[in-house]
């Protein structure tokens, strides 16, 4: 039944397992994960967590692989890639968000060491096939590929449910001086010297991620990059003169940057204030991070006025004022600024002050501003949502040292303080994360393909610590025992702990096989309480769809899901959908089916399962017999004067939907001699019977017809299932006693058959007479969830008199069951059946032996006393009714056994609302479905019944039925019923 593909979990794993076990007593990494899993290796990589603070969801990812690393230089490569990473983290604005980026190195392994050079001569076999020409690095052959497959496999398996990749930086083993950036999702450096502690890495890697261009190039290209020199109408206009802001000359006289010292034009330096601001916008992008920073606070400044576009860089340190040379502003404006870059889509209210304070504690000075900094609404336009703050004392006066300077940016809607004059200066500590694993004899080692993180924190500062799982392991707590700690030292270390995940998830699927109804239709996937589902279209797609897709059409779905559980291994699988076209049927009666002479014959179309509107082609065997359409599925042929056979053929083509079908009926003529020009014939002496047999199959219509009577005859079994298989036959049987009408009346001879059979049974046989289950669908009307059966005795009657017809008599061991077709509401909340009074009667005079009323998740079985019982008691129409019951009336400890676990009332009131709530007689068998894992199965699963305090008391003799997956009890009464399960 499952259909559930249970891929291990550790899909990126061991193949360079076994140098990587030597080369551990060497280098301070840990050694990979279980060996048993090396076998199931589907991709050629493995992956390390060389960064991981938080949820791969909220925090940026950036992706490290390696090329020209031969398996023996794979450690060298989590060498390389660690000392990089960490390199780039030490730069603003990296090390701002520190805590919002993961980083991961991908080993892949070269067959050959190095990496290739554009029509040279050394041209080495590595994994991605990288080739550099002149400092710029290009994928050849499949490489680009091989990088995009391992980063959807990095999405779809590994990385946290929803997470995406920001960006991927390729690391080539060589020491030449390459590096370059392809676009926002590749970018390239080797192990250069220049290199050694990241810096080409951060340059290139910030070329990806913020998509920055060179400041000494003449190419154009994003925030930092400008085409014209006017103040006013610069990229960066609103930063002018801030923090040496300014316009320079970048590669060429026409191409101009914000300043001569920025790590996007030497190497080394950090990144102007331009750049920052960008990376952090980019850094914060919710397509990659869903916890973003709402705004950047450049580091606010206090200078005495200066030029707005000419002093650049350094040159604005001799502007600038602090407490220590506070007096270079007497006589002076003196301005309090920043800038700052709304990353959101909503309005920020900030505030700007500004205070001197003497010695003495007095305020010399004050001043404060508000701002409305416009939404980030859009992406391309961020200098909308950017604006510059700053506040100005004029011609400030009588400044003493010691006086104290007191600047602070301020959110209004929250009142935090962003930034002051003191950020720009203040002290960072780092938090050093290490991940050790909880081994269930006691021991810790460090989680394997991890590497400690070190995250900078403000000192004195509080870090909140957000306990990200790992691939495989859930975070189980912390050397701190607390969610937050405040940083006081310089360094600070912090670890967290690990049990690794050993149960998957259980999900059970069922294919789906339904025929087209013109309705939509679903997969059928059970999951366990707290599993959570997403889905896929694609075999290696994304799993990002959180709802079940539905159908309508004919055709074959699959879906494949990835279901995950808190401290469980994500389970894969797939289930299928297959909506069959609907079978359609037609029968075509001739009214008169022997003419003497000429005449008209009129021919009557019956369809089955075929759509109104649908084209129905009649046509003639003999040719020069017109046939014309007289209404709705009406023909009249004119036939002349001669004696023949005609046959006439309906057909319907289908479509995508509804399967094609046909049916014929013959039409014999005999040639009246006496008749000399067009008489008017029609003899009456035809059959009509073929139609109204047609007729018959027609409750439940088209298709499932042939269903239905396909499992009343097994269940009747012996000699009477031929006989009603016949008679379930349907369209061939409609025609068939057309085709032959002249063998007379062919079901007579069936009859004297049986009834002989009937009346003197074989001896043995005595105790097993006649039984027959006759299954009712009955019609419902679904109306806000609650699916009704009403007057139901009609059917009933019907149903009864055809299964005695079929048996020669009177049946003993009647069985009736009245389906709700709950198809309309799947999700039904209650369930009406309305017997009428004459129905139940008719039950009881029939002396039914077991009435079933199947609410698809609910059956109830009456047995013969408790019918009677019914008819007496009540003595009226009655109305059964099953209400998917409310939770919230559970007691504490009922809420416990019953979880997510159904709860249904029952009742059975007559018309008149005289209640039953116990029969006096009688049984009813109760079966509530229920699909139970494996764990509950084991803790055994019980009814409970639900008193008028919220109670669950245990029904004795209730037992779960794993084959018929449903929960069993008897009872004579009716009350709210439950599933539960005991702790
Ligand atoms: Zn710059």
């Amino acid at each position: 039944m499952t259909n559930v593909k249970k891929k291990d979990g550790k899909r990126f794993g061991a193949i360079v397992l076994s140098l990587i076990l030597l080369l551990s007593l060497v280098f301070p990494y840990p050694v990979m994960a279980d060996q048993t899993t090396a076998a199931d290796q589907t991709t050629a990589a493995s992956v390390y967590a060389i960064h991981k603070t938080g949820d791969d969801k909220e925090n940026f990812v950036i992706v490290i692989m390696g090329e020209g690393y031969t398996r023996e230089q794979q450690e060298q490569f989590l060498k390389d890639a660690t000392a990089k990473a960490q390199g780039l983290l030490k730069w603003s604005p990296y090390k701002e968000y520190s805590d919002r980026i993961n980083i991961y190195a991908v080993q892949t392994v070269s067959n050959e060491t190095g990496v290739g050079v554009m029509y040279g001569e050394s041209n080495p076999d590595t994994y991605f096939h990288v080739q550099a020409f002149g400092k710029s690095c290009y994928f050849a052959k499949d490489g680009e590929d091989k990088a995009r497959a391992l980063r959807a496999e990095l999405e779809s398996r590994y990385l946290d449910t929803g997470a995406a990749v920001g960006t991927i930086h390729i690391i080539c083993n060589t020491t030449a001086n390459i590096g370059s950036s392809s676009n926002a999702l590749f970018s390239f450096s080797a192990n250069s010297g220049e290199n050694e502690q990241g810096d080409v890495m951060t340059h290139e890697i910030s070329h990806s991620i913020g998509r920055l261009g060179d400041e000494y190039d003449k190419k154009m290209q994003g925030e930092n990059i400008s085409d014209t020199s006017d103040p006013d109408k610069i990229k960066w206009h609103k930063m002018l003169g801030f923090r040496g802001i300014g316009i320079t000359a970048a590669g060429t006289e026409t191409v101009f940057a914000p300043s001569r010292v920025c790590m996007m034009r030497d190497l080394g330096n950090p990144f102007c204030e331009v750049c920052k601001m960008e990376l952090a916008r980019r850094l914060n992008n919710r397509d990659y991070v869903s916890r973003q920073a709402s705004v950047y606070v450049c580091d606010p400044e206090i200078t005495i006025p200066h030029s707005r576009t000419g002093t650049l860089d350094r040159d604005s340190d001799q502007y600038r004022i602090d407490e220590t040379n506070i007096t270079k502003a007497n006589g002076k404006d003196l301005e309090f600024r920043t800038v700052v870059q709304n990353m959101v889509d909503a309005k920020q209210h900030l505030k700007i002050t500004f205070r001197i304070i003497g010695a003495d504690h007095t305020v010399k000075y004050e001043k404060e501003e508000t701002y409305t900094v416009p939404p980030h609404s859009n992406w391309y336009d961020p200098d909308a949502a950017r604006e510059s703050l700053s506040v100005t004392l004029p011609a400030v006066t009588g400044l003493v040292s010691g006086d104290r300077l007191e600047g602070k940016i301020i959110d209004e809607d929250t009142g935090k303080i962003l930034a002051d004059n003191q950020t720009a200066g203040q002290a960072w500590s780092t938090v050093t994360i290490r991940y050790m694993l909880q081994n269930e004899d006691g021991t810790e080692t460090t989680v394997p393909d991890t590497a400690p993180a070190t995250v900078y924190v403000p000192k004195n500062s509080a870090y909140t610590l957000r306990s990200p799982d790992l691939y495989g392991y859930t975070c189980v707590g912390n050397s701190a025992n607390q969610g937050e700690i405040n940083i006081t030292e310089d360094r600070q270390e912090i670890t967290y702990y690990y049990r690794k995940n050993s149960e998957m998830p259980e999900i059970q699927t069922v294919p789906v096989r339904v025929t087209y109804d013109g309705k939509p239709h679903t997969f059928d996937i059970k999951q366990e309480d707290g599993v959570q589902i997403s889905y896929s279209l694609t075999e290696n797609g994304s799993y990002t769809q959180t709802e079940m897709p539905f159908y309508t059409e004919a055709g074959q779905y699959k879906i494949y899901f990835k279901a995950e559980k808190a401290s469980f291994i994500p389970t894969y699988g797939e289930a299928v959908l297959e909506i069959e076209k609907a079978s359609t049927s037609m029968q075509l009666t001739a009214k008169n089916d022997t003419v003497k002479g000429a005449g008209t014959v009129e021919l009557q179309l019956c369809r089955q399962g075929i759509p109104e509107d649908a084209g129905i082609k009649v046509t003639c065997d003999v040719s020069g017999i017109t046939l014309e359409e007289k209404g709705t599925d009406h023909w009249m042929a004119t036939l002349p004067n001669e004696t023949k056979t005609y046959t006439f053929t309906a057909s319907y083509d289908g479509n995508g939907n509804y399967t094609g079908s046909k049916a014929d009926c013959q039409v014999r003529v005999t040639a009246d001699h006496s008749q000399t020009g067009g008489g008017s014939g029609g003899s009456s002496g035809g059959s009509s019977g073929g139609s109204s047999s047609g007729g018959s199959g027609g409750i439940s219509g088209g298709g499932s017809s042939g269903g239905s009577g396909g499992s009343s005859g097994g269940s009747s079994g012996g000699s009477s299932g031929g006989g009603s298989g016949e008679n379930a036959g349907g369209s061939t049987d409609g025609s068939s006693g057309n085709v032959s009408p002249d063998s007379g009346t062919l079901p007579a001879p069936d009859h004297a058959k049986e009834e002989p059979g009937n009346v003197t049974p074989p001896p043995a046989a005595d105790t097993s007479v006649s039984v027959k289950d006759i299954n009712v669908k009955a019609k419902t009307a679904v109306k806000n969830n609650t699916v009704k059966v009403k007057n139901i005795a009609a059917v009933l009657k019907k149903e009864i008199t055809k299964a005695e017809k079929e048996q020669g008599g009177r049946i003993k061991d009647l069985s009736v069951e009245i389906t709700f077709d709950t198809g309309k509401a799947k999700n039904w909340k209650n369930l009406h059946l309305e017997m009428d009074k004459q129905a139940v009667n008719l039950l009881v005079k029939k002396n039914v032996k077991e009435w079933k009323v199947n609410g698809g998740n609910v059956n109830l079985t009456f047995d013969s006393k408790a019918l009677k019982e019914l008819k007496k008691e009540m003595n009226t129409a009655v109305v059964i009714k099953m209400k998917q019951a409310d939770k919230k009336n559970l007691s504490a400890r009922a809420g416990k056994i019953i979880g997510k676990r159904p709860v249904y009332d029952f009742s059975v009131t007559g018309i008149k609302k005289k209640q039953s709530s116990v029969l006096k007689k009688g049984r009813i068998r109760v079966a509530v479905s229920y699909n139970a894992s494996k764990k509950e199965k084991d803790k055994k699963i019980f009814a409970y019944k639900i008193d008028k305090h919220g109670a669950a008391v245990k029904i004795p003799g209730s037992y779960y039925d794993s084959d018929t997956k449903t929960v069993n009890f008897v009872s004579r009464g009716f009350f709210t019923v439950a599933v539960g399960c005991e702790k």
